[in-house]
C-alpha cells in the first residue's frame, strides 16, 4: 500500500447548487420557520419528479412515514406487514401508530421482501403491506399490488432509500398508495433532516397537511377537531431541497457513475463478493452500493469493517433484521435469507464527492483486507 493514507467518508451530502443562496433568502426575508414559498416549491418539485399529483414534506423521513400510516388509518391493534431487513423506522412508525409489525424474509436478489411469503403473513387484521425499495433498487411491486388488491388491504412504501428509482419505467414513489422519502444527510438529496410523503390521492395529501400542522381546523385558528402533531418541515429546509431537487437527476447521475466505478473494479472479485443485482425492470438509484460476502469466504464481517476503517475507508454493516431488536423479538418464525445477507453485507461508500481514484483506492483495499484476513483465520486455523 504505498499510497497516501486517505479518510473516506460513506456517505456525505453534496451541495453545489442554489443551498446556500436560498438559506440566505429565507435569512434576508424573514421566512425561517414553517412557513414561507420554498416549501410549497420544494412540494411541487417532488410530485412532478414523481409523476404524481401531490407531495407533503415533513420534519424528517419517520414523521413522514408515520403521518402517511396515520392518514392512511392504520389504528392500534392493525397489522401492517413488512420485510424485517429495512432501517428501524420503518417498523417504529408501525409501532407509533399502535399497530403490530408482522415481519416477512427477504428474497436473496434485491434484498427486498420475499413476495412469495407475504401471503402466509396476512390475518384478518392485516391493514397494509408497507415495502421498502432497499438501497435504491425498486421492489418488484406488481405481484404485491395484487396481493394487496385481493385481500383488499393497502399498500404504501417506505421509500425513504429509492428517490430517483423507477420500476418499469414508473418513478418511485407512484406505485402506492403514497410513498416517503427521506432527506436525512445521507440520503440520494437532503435537506439536513427532512421527509415528503408523494401520492395521487388528492384528499389523502389533504389530510397529511391537516395532521402535520396539530390538525387545526382551517376555517378556526386555534381549534383542534383531532390530535394532530406538529412534524413540519422549515422553510430554510425547504430552501435546501429546493436547490438540491433542482440538480435531483445530477445527484442520482453521480451515484449511479460511483456504482458503475464499482462494477469495473469489482468484476473479477465476484468469487468473493455478491455484488448488487439489478432487475430488468428496474433503474436502480444506488443509495448504497451494498456488496454480501460470499458463503465460501470464511472472515468475520466486524474485523473486515474494522481493518477497512484502519484503511480509511468507513462502511456501513447492513441493517440488522428488525426481528431481532429488542423492542421487536417474539415473533415466531424463521428468516434465514435477512439474517444470512444482514450479517454478511456492507455498505460501501456512496456518495457524489468520491472520485474515480477514491474508488480504486476503496475497491484494490476491500479485496486486499478480504485475502489478508482469510490467510489470518487460516494460520490461526493451523495454530489452534
Ligand atoms: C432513512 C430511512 C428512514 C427515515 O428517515 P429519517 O429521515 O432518518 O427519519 C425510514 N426508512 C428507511 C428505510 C430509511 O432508510
Amino acid at each position: 500500500m504505498s499510497r497516501l493514507h486517505r479518510s473516506i467518508c460513506v456517505a456525505q451530502p453534496v451541495l453545489d447548487g442554489n443551498e446556500a443562496k436560498y438559506v440566505m433568502n429565507c435569512l434576508e426575508e424573514n421566512w425561517i420557520s414553517s412557513k414561507g414559498k420554498y416549501i410549497e416549491r420544494f412540494e411541487s418539485m417532488l410530485a412532478e419528479y414523481c409523476g404524481v399529483s401531490d407531495a407533503v414534506v415533513t420534519n424528517n423521513g419517520t414523521t413522514a412515514l408515520h403521518l402517511s400510516l396515520v392518514a392512511c388509518g392504520i389504528q392500534p391493534g392493525d397489522e401492517v406487514v413488512m420485510p424485517t431487513l429495512s432501517y428501524v423506522a420503518t417498523a417504529n412508525a408501525a409501532r407509533y401508530c399502535g399497530a403490530i409489525p408482522v415481519f416477512v424474509d427477504s428474497e436473496p436478489n434485491f434484498y427486498a421482501i420475499d413476495v412469495e411469503k407475504i401471503e402466509d403473513a396476512i390475518t384478518p387484521r392485516t391493514k397494509a403491506i408497507l415495502t421498502v425499495p432497499l438501497y435504491g433498487h425498486p421492489v418488484d411491486i406488481d405481484p404485491i399490488a395484487e396481493i394487496a388488491s385481493r385481500h383488499g388491504i393497502m399498500l404504501i412504501e417506505d421509500a425513504a432509500e429509492a428517490l430517483g428509482a423507477s420500476y418499469k419505467g414508473r418513478r418511485v414513489g407512484s406505485l402506492a398508495k403514497c410513498s416517503s422519502f427521506s432527506f436525512f444527510g445521507n440520503k440520494t438529496i437532503t435537506t439536513g433532516e427532512g421527509g415528503a410523503i408523494v401520492t395521487n390521492d388528492k384528499a389523502l395529501a389533504q389530510r397529511m397537511k391537516f395532521l402535520r400542522g396539530q390538525a387545526v381546523d382551517p376555517n378556526k385558528s386555534y381549534w383542534h377537531p383531532e390530535v394532530g402533531f406538529n412534524y413540519r418541515m422549515t422553510n430554510i429546509a425547504a430552501a435546501i431541497g429546493v436547490a438540491q431537487a433542482e440538480r435531483l437527476e445530477i445527484h442520482v447521475q453521480r451515484r449511479r457513475q460511483v456504482a458503475k466505478w464499482y462494477f469495473d473494479r469489482l468484476w473479477a472479485g465476484q468469487d468473493l463478493l455478491q455484488l448488487p443485482r439489478s432487475a430488468s425492470w428496474a433503474e436502480h438509484s444506488y443509495w448504497m452500493y451494498t456488496v454480501v460476502l460470499k458463503t465460501q469466504v470464511n472472515i468475520d464481517r466486524e474485523e473486515w469493517i474494522k481493518e477497512l476503517s484502519v484503511r480509511g475507508i468507513e462502511t456501513r454493516p447492513i441493517f440488522y433484521p428488525i426481528h431481532g431488536m429488542p423492542p421487536y423479538r417474539g415473533q415466531k418464525g424463521q428468516f434465514p435469507v435477512a439474517d444470512q445477507i444482514s450479517s454478511r453485507g456492507i455498505n460501501l461508500p456512496t456518495h457524489g464527492m468520491l472520485s474515480e481514484d477514491d474508488v480504486d483506492y476503496i475497491c484494490e483495499n476491500l479485496l486486499a483486507s478480504i485475502k489478508m484476513l482469510q490467510t489470518r483465520s487460516r494460520y490461526i486455523g493451523r495454530a489452534a
